[in-house]
């Protein structure tokens, strides 16, 4: 996962852009993924795909030529999208185009205007002290043209086409834990998933935020209703505890197993309603229309947030495998989950099925072992059961397995 941070983090990996076409382009030769193309211009719900937008060169020079700013020597020094301009300028007018930030003086801040047409610098706040003549020259040279919006794909096939999704957006140019975070864990998370023989399907989305989603739902409508539920993944690389920010609902399925993961594998984790912690895709997926329960898991808030200060040097390899694990688990327990429906009248003679358990092998299994048998009527899952009696998914898991070996119960395919 580091490997895949140091080779793309200070690409310019802007929504439509060389740099993002590329850094997929990384991403697929590492799995293996479908890229799906949404040309500029297209109508995509309420919303259209920009063009595709580059920067050669970029600088603010006081009239004696000395240079006070220069893309080359940070990628963000340039707004994203901003358009070209070549013109002497007045102090005052160069103000309301030079975003600094205020809180982070030494940092320069990530800003961004896809939709509105404006030209815009973004700089060190403390450097802002150094801008005291009355003009300057601005020279900002960008491209528009028409592209192509780009969604990498990885399907991962399973028993069902019913679809878990996974999404991470790849196009905050020169930064690390967000986004290229989730990235890399969605690039490790399918590579443990393909070792598999899964339940359901997955598919891991690699896209631009809010349009790359809405291009690609909006273009492949067919998919929404086979979307059972997702995660949004990003900023899990700083040394912070994790966030669980819930889906619309709540209280969903993947909610719960999120919840029940997260207590049992680290000690201490914040969690908010759906978004009261942190805002990206998951208002598209889990948004109107759409629905599909998506939690999200970061390890937001972190300092260097949107700026220059997000560095490989704040995120560590070990944060990422925590947070891998973590969705992993999640992962499993819903790819095991089922509903056990009853084939059986009356009590079970337990022992003579050898599904008696001893209080010695397993105090909680054993005292629950009737409440369990009085919960296989269909209705409710592996999980529903392990969270009823306040016991482990595995555990219960295992015992009622037991039972469909013996032809105690059968899956229903209720999902
Ligand atoms: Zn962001």
């Amino acid at each position: 996962m580091m490997n895949l941070i140091r080779d793309l983090w200070f690409k310019r990996r802007d929504i439509v852009s060389q740099g993002y076409d590329d850094s997929l382009e990384y991403i697929s030769r590492l799995i293996p993924l479908e890229i799906v193309s949404v040309p500029t211009g297209t109508q995509c719900w309420t919303w259209t795909v920009p063009e595709k937008w580059e920067v050669n060169n970029a600088y603010i020079e006081d009239l004696e030529g000395n240079r006070l700013l220069s893309l080359e020597d940070h990628p963000l020094h340039v707004m994203s999208y901003s358009l070209p301009i070549d013109q002497v300028v007045s102090k005052e007018e160069l103000m309301k185009h030079l975003y600094s930030n205020p809180q982070r003086p030494g940092a320069i801040p990530f800003n961004f205007k896809y939709y509105q047409r404006d030209w815009g610098f973004c700089i060190q706040h403390n450097r802002l002290e150094s801008f005291n003549e009355e003009q300057y020259k601005v020279f900002i040279d960008t491209t528009f043209e028409e592209g192509s919006l780009k969604i990498g794909v990885c399907t991962i096939p399973g028993e069902i086409e019913d679809v878990i999704v996974l999404v991470a957006h790849l196009c905050h140019p020169a930064m690390v834990n967000d986004d290229l975070t989730g990235v890399a864990v969605l690039v490790d998370l399918a590579k443990e998933l393909m070792k598999k023989q899964n339940h359901y399907t997955y598919k891991l989305l690699f896209l631009p935020e809010t349009i790359g989603s809405i291009s690609y739902l909006s273009q492949n409508e067919e998919i929404i209703p086979k979307l059972k539920y997702g995660i949004f993944l990003e900023m899990l690389g700083n040394d912070n505890i994790h966030a669980l920010q819930l889906s619309r609902r709540g209280n969903t399925l993947i909610d719960r197993v999120c919840q029940y993961v997260l207590k049992r594998k680290v000690e201490k984790f914040n969690e908010g309603p759906f978004r009261k912690i942190v805002g990206n895709d998951e208002m598209v997926f889990d948004g109107p229309g759409i629905f599909v329960p998506m939690p999200s898991i970061s390890r937001w808030p972190y300092p260097e947030y949107h700026s220059s200060d997000d560095t490989p040097e704040i995120i560590t390899g070990e944060r990422l495998n925590e947070s891998k694990e973590l969705v992993l688990e999640i992962l499993r327990i819903l790819d095991l989950n089922y509903y056990p429906k009853r084939q059986f009248k009356g009590p079970v003679f337990l022992s003579g099925y050898g599904l008696w358990v001893d209080w010695r092998v397993n105090k909680k299994l054993n005292q629950n072992l009737e409440q369990i048998m009085l919960r296989l009527e269909g209705d409710k899952s592996i999980f529903d059961i392990t969270e009823d009696l306040d016991m482990e998914f595995d555990d219960v898991l295992n015992y009622i397995n037991a039972f469909e070996q013996n032809g105690l119960i059968t899956r229903n395919e209720v999902h």
